[in-house]
């Protein structure tokens, strides 16, 4: 046999999946896993692909065609160090390394100067839209050097995702830049997530049955909030228990798991200064979701309404639908703009030369938050005058401007029924904020010049002149 085009280390879910969509473009691929066992009976499951496994990481590396095309997936952090260390003294000088893990974009920087400097290309590469996603078509985030992005362009372009003939990877930029935005989306993963639980939540009080929400996401599944959440949220709350005859979604216990990339999102947003307020409620909510026992002692001590029996202050049904899908399309729209503000910042400050637009637009297809809006994105970024917030693009602007009302009905019926709307909450405050004239600053610059010096600027005095008051009272 002669020697492969790719080869893959890490044959749990994710690298299985590749290898098979790899494969089914033409190329030879071989497989390595720690586990030898796994790499045996991964090979005889597929007796009839282009398939060779190996045994030892020697073996594996003998039988790569040179440029060597080495893909990690195995699991993020320690075990990709381990795996780069075991590989460079047996690789050669421009062989290729692609982490396609959810590797945190700083280690992904130290990989990248690592490999650099032991004569290795190294791409880190997000890759998003789960087991299927990998199988059929994801969403590809590589960065790394241009020079080595050119070599690996036909394999990623061919088992990328499709959307209107355009393949769903783009080149992000240098170094730790694709699994930096390969973070940002799955934030804004954990923010969609979220925003559809807080209108399930409020149509759940509001006594709306199962039947009734398959048919309220299958709708909203037809218009603007087409995406691949809100079309799985619908099939979601059709299914059945085969045990109990139930719906499955009732039986599901209401605690939340998290791998880390939402909570290492915000942490990101925190040192850049960028306000991510619907991302940063749905990473709290998680856990907030996750302790359980801590809620169950509480909900019989913290009085609240009832929210089990949600007062709909005269609102119909279809008012009510109507209304919570607007506040959260108005909700999404500034967790993208957020998001994007958090990509923006981080890219200029390391020089990545990020484009919007182009990240938008390998977003559409393959990957869990793709959703028909993502053109609208595109759009307002490739447009001639590209908006310094996603909210003040034209589109946008509209949707907020004729949605906010309703948004702010909706939070307020939360609120009134004892609702968390965490999400919700913290996009209309973040809409208000950043649209606001005036804020409440000066009280708080005057706090701290009382406490601390700190000095402030005077509304009547020229920008940039600080004032102290010596004798606050
Ligand atoms: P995973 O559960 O994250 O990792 C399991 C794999 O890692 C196994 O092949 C395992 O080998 C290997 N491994 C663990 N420790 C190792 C070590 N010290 N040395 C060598 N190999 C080691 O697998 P996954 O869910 O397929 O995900 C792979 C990567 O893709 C992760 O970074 C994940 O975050 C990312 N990702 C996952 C998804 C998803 O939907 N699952 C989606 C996008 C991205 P053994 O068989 O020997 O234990």
């Amino acid at each position: 046999m002669s020697n492969s085009d790719f080869g893959l280390i890490g044959l749990a879910v994710m690298g299985q999946n590749l290898v098979l969509n790899v494969e089914s473009r033409g190329f030879q691929v071989s497989v390595y896993n720690r586990t030898t066992s796994v790499t045996e009976e991964f090979v005889a499951a597929h007796p009839d692909k282009k398939l060779v496994g190996t045994s030892t990481l020697e073996e594996f590396v003998q039988s790569l065609a040179t440029p060597r095309k080495v893909m990690i997936m195995v699991k993020a952090g320690g075990p990709v160090d381990a795996v780069i260390e075991s590989l460079i003294p047996l690789l050669d000088q421009g062989d290729i390394i692609i982490d396609g893990g959810n590797s945190l974009y700083t280690d992904t920087e130290r990989r990248d100067k690592y490999c650099s400097e032991a004569g290795m290309r190294f791409i880190g590469a997000g890759v998003s839209g789960g087991e299927e996603g990998a199988l059929k078509g994801p969403s590809i985030m590589p960065g790394g050097p241009e020079s080595t992005w050119e070599v690996m362009k036909p394999i990623f372009e061919s088992i990328s995702a499709k959307v209107d003939g355009e393949p769903c990877v783009v080149h992000i930029g240098e170094g730790g830049a694709g699994h930096f935005v390969k973070m940002v989306h799955n934030g804004i993963e954990y923010g969609d997530m979220q925003l559809i639980c807080e209108a399930y939540n409020i149509f759940k009080a509001a006594g709306f049955s199962n039947e009734e929400l398959a048919d309220i996401f299958a709708d909203w599944n037809e218009g603007d909030l087409e995406s691949f959440l809100i079309e799985i949220t619908a099939n979601i709350f059709k299914q059945k228990d085969p045990e109990t005859g139930k719906d499955i979604v009732d039986l599901i216990v209401d605690k939340a798991g998290q791998k880390g990339t939402g909570r290492w999102t915000v942490m990101g947003s925190v040192e850049q200064a960028v306000p991510f307020s619907t991302i940063a409620g749905s990473v709290e909510a998680r856990i907030l979701s996750s302790m359980r026992d801590q809620r169950k002692v509480a909900s019989g001590i913290l009085e609240g309404p009832d929210n089990w029996t949600c007062d709909l202050a005269g609102l119909s049904k279809e008012d009510l639908v109507a209304k919570v899908r607007n506040a959260l399309y108005a909700s999404k729209i500034v967790s993208y703009a957020q998001g994007l503000d958090l990509i923006s910042k981080v890219g200029a400050d390391k020089g990545w030369d990020l484009k919007l637009g182009e990240i938008a637009k390998i977003w559409r297809g393959g990957c869990i938050i793709r959703a028909r809006f993502l053109n609208r994105i595109t759009e307002a970024y490739q447009s001639d005058t590209p908006p310094t917030n996603l909210m003040l693009s034209p589109f946008f602007t509209e949707v907020l401007n004729k949605g906010q009302q309703d948004w702010r009905e909706v939070v307020a019926l939360a609120a009134t029924n004892g609702i968390p709307v965490p999400s919700f909450g913290g996009s209309l405050a973040y809409y208000d904020a950043y649209r606001a004239e005036r804020l409440p600053a000066n009280l708080l610059q005057a706090q701290r010049d009382f406490f601390g010096a700190h000095t402030y600027e005077r509304t009547d005095k020229p920008e940039g002149e600080f004032f102290h008051t010596e004798d606050w009272p």
